[in-house]
Order: C-alpha cells, then sequence, then structure tokens
C-alpha cells in the first residue's frame, strides 16, 4: 500500500504529527527553538535568503522554527494551504483587516462581535477613512441590503459571543463574493473541529489560540488561514513589517495542546451540551443559549454547518443584574471570569464585563441584557458543575 498523504492523515493523526519537523538531534518531541536570528553559510546566501530565494529563516518576528510547525499543524487541521500565527487573537484580527484596506474601502460585519473586533470596526477603521457597516448576521435580507454596494470584506464570527448567533457561512459568503469582498470568518467557538468554513466559501479563517487551542489559560496567541497566494503575497509583507509574531514558546506550548485538542474539546462540549439542557428546566432561568438546544431559533443552521455544538453557552435569568451578580458571587467550583475554552469552567456577566466597552444602544442591539450569564464549561466532572450552578442558582429561590 502507498504511504498515506499527510492531508490523508485522521484528525486525531494530524493533531499530534502534523507539520513535526524534526531537527538532526531526532528528538521525539517538538523542540523549541528560542532563537531570534539564525545564521548563513556564506554572504551570498544571506542575500538570497533576503530576496526569499532560499527557506532559510531570518529574523523570527518573519518566521522561526516552532512557529512553523505550529503553523503547518494547525493549516492542516484546517484544511488551509497555508497559516500565519499571531501574538494574540487581535493582533490576527487587526493585521488580516489592515494588510488588505486602504481609504475609501467598505467593510461589512456582523455586529455580534468579540467587544475589541466591535472597537476595530467602529473606532479604529472609521478612523482611516474605512467605511464600516454593522448588521443583524443572523439576516440575510440584511447582508443582502449592505451588500447592494461593492464591498472589499465581510467579517463575522459564528456563533458569537456572547448569546451564540449564528450566521449561514455558504449564504454570506455566495452574497459577499457577489459584491467582490472577501469573507473572513472568525471561527474561536466552533474552532477548525466542528466547522469548516473554508469548504463552504469563506476566505480566510482567524483565531484567538489563546481559548481552546492552548485551552488552559496560559498563553495568548492568534492565526490567520487561506490560500497560499493570500498569505504570501498579501499578508506576510504586512506581518512581517508590523510585528505580528508570536513567539516561539507561546508556539510549543500550543503545538504540544493541540495534541489534545479533540479529546478536551469534545469532553468540554458533550458537558457543556449536558447544562444546557439541565437549565432550560430550572426555574430561575428565562432562557438558554446554546446551538445544540432544539429551541435555538437556528438550530436547523447549527447542525447544518456545525458538527458539534461548542463548549460555551450563555442563560438569562428572571431576576436581573442583582440575580445575575448573586448568582456568580455564589458560585464556589466555578470561576467568575472572563477567558474562555480554558479547561477550567469560567462565568461572567458580559453586559458589565465582556461587553462593557458597548454603548447601551449597541448592547440592546445586540440583544444582551443585564440578566444575561456566559459560561465557559471546562473539564471538570458535569455533576460538580451541575451541583455548584444547582445551589448558586437556589439563592435567587
Ligand atoms: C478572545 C477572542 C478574540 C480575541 O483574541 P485574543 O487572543 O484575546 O486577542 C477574538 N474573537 C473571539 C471570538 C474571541 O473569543
Amino acid at each position: 500500500m502507498a504511504a498515506m498523504k499527510k492531508s490523508e492523515y485522521r484528525l486525531s493523526t494530524k493533531l499530534v504529527r502534523g507539520g513535526l519537523n524534526r531537527s538532526p538531534n531526532r528528538e521525539t518531541s517538538e523542540a523549541l527553538f528560542m532563537s531570534s536570528g539564525y545564521v548563513y553559510d556564506s554572504a551570498e546566501q544571506a542575500a538570497a535568503a533576503f530576496r526569499d530565494e532560499t527557506d532559510n529563516f531570518v529574523y523570527s518576528r518573519y518566521g522561526n522554527p516552532t512557529v512553523e510547525m505550529f503553523e503547518s499543524r494547525l493549516a492542516l487541521l484546517e484544511g488551509a494551504e497555508a497559516c500565519k500565527a499571531t501574538g494574540t487573537g487581535m493582533a490576527a484580527v487587526f493585521a488580516v483587516m489592515a494588510c488588505q484596506l486602504q481609504v475609501g474601502d467598505r467593510v461589512v460585519a456582523s455586529r455580534a462581535l468579540f467587544g475589541a473586533c466591535h472597537g476595530i470596526l467602529t473606532k479604529t477603521l472609521p478612523k482611516w477613512g474605512i467605511e464600516t457597516v454593522l448588521i443583524d448576521g443572523r439576516d440575510l435580507d440584511a447582508w443582502r441590503a449592505a451588500l447592494k454596494k461593492p464591498a472589499k470584506l465581510v467579517f463575522f464570527e459564528t456563533p458569537s459571543n456572547p448569546l451564540l448567533e449564528l450566521v449561514d457561512i455558504a449564504a454570506v459568503s455566495k452574497l459577499a463574493h457577489e459584491a467582490g469582498a472577501s469573507v473572513i470568518v472568525d471561527n474561536v467557538f466552533a474552532t477548525a473541529l466542528k466547522q469548516r468554513p473554508l469548504e463552504i466559501g469563506a476566505d480566510i479563517v482567524i483565531y484567538s489560540t489563546t481559548k481552546h487551542i492552548d485551552g488552559q489559560g496560559r498563553l495568548m496567541g492568534g492565526a490567520v488561514l487561506g490560500r497560499r497566494d493570500f498569505i504570501d503575497d498579501v499578508f506576510l509583507p504586512f506581518y512581517r513589517q508590523t510585528g505580528a509574531a508570536m513567539s516561539a514558546f507561546n508556539a510549543w506550548v500550543m503545538l504540544k495542546s493541540l495534541e489534545t485538542f479533540s479529546l478536551r474539546y469534545d469532553a468540554q462540549s458533550n458537558s457543556a451540551a449536558r447544562i444546557a439542557q439541565w437549565l432550560t428546566t430550572h426555574p430561575a432561568v428565562d432562557s438558554v443559549f446554546y446551538p445544540g438546544l432544539e429551541t435555538h431559533p437556528q438550530y436547523d443552521l447549527a447542525c447544518q454547518q456545525m458538527s458539534g455544538f461548542g463548549t460555551v453557552l450563555a442563560f438569562r435569568l428572571h431576576a436581573g443584574k442583582t440575580g445575575a451578580f448573586r448568582v456568580l458571587d455564589s458560585l464556589s467550583l466555578i470561576d467568575i471570569s472572563n477567558n474562555l475554552g480554558d479547561s477550567k469552567s469560567l462565568a461572567c456577566h458580559p453586559y458589565t464585563t465582556t461587553h462593557s466597552s458597548l454603548s447601551e444602544e449597541a448592547l440592546a442591539e445586540l440583544g444582551v441584557t443585564n440578566a444575561d450569564l456566559r459560561l465557559s464549561v471546562g473539564l471538570e466532572a458535569v455533576e460538580d458543575l451541575i451541583a455548584d450552578l444547582e445551589t448558586a442558582l437556589a439563592v435567587l429561590a
């Protein structure tokens, strides 16, 4: 039998082996190359490397062997031609937009966004003469209307933070392409394990690898994935000059995290689904937001474009902000924290934390209320998590 191509390996094999590039020492585990620079055999080789005619590493702001292993593993997982890793998720979001926008361009985005992404679109880009239009990403007619005029970029997050709204990736990509726009999907919540934007029309996928990919609450990181020509010709020149690079140490930790990625993500998702279901039966809870619930208004779309529903859920209490704060303060196992995708379960009040930079009108448009809590489900025993929530919710009885 012919040897399998790396792209044909099954998921768990790719996660453990993808991108592995051993040094002459033949180490089993991926090596950590803590080096800012690289040496050349000759002046001529150095000159050729600077002309991009060799595959020498030049400087770790451009590329590093450990970071490159991480990028290759992520690209294999995503089914993307190319990947560059960044220092944070926001560095990925900013660089992927800034590298292709100029004054006079138009960006259309779903308004259900991570707070800092919202800030880039509503504050930073308009300052530079770029028009940004935020719409209800669930509504295809709103996309159609906004994309009647040509646009350069379309950007959205699905499922979104904090209320797990979905955007129809295939349908919006089609509309975007008709308007001349490329489509960037922030795939942090579903991850490449459960949602494949590039296979259904998107052009670029970005991550905060701080979340499920590190998955243990240690490091910041991000990634941009897409076609080879986009990464090499458009993204790389900007990335090299502006210093968005990921550190070798962070890439090394995250390479090792990828080995257990799907085990962790599946276990956390199973617990999230159980907790979401349990919360729907609780008298203190008004509503539960989780794409895997049949009561989610976009459940059919979730089944169509996702193969799993994720580790994050939100719920709304009858008891308003006071009730939400009392519940958070009564948790003893689950921590109050605004991070997500950690092996530790974390809960927060988005209105006053992750989304507090949004105006009241913007929050109202998003449908985020003072009575909402977001829960990122970790790897603890699900029975212990439910018991903790049960005790905390009992203070509202
Ligand atoms: C966290 C997050 C980001 C930003 O990533 P950082 O690593 O915090 O810079 C962007 N988008 C989504 C959906 C996120 O959850």
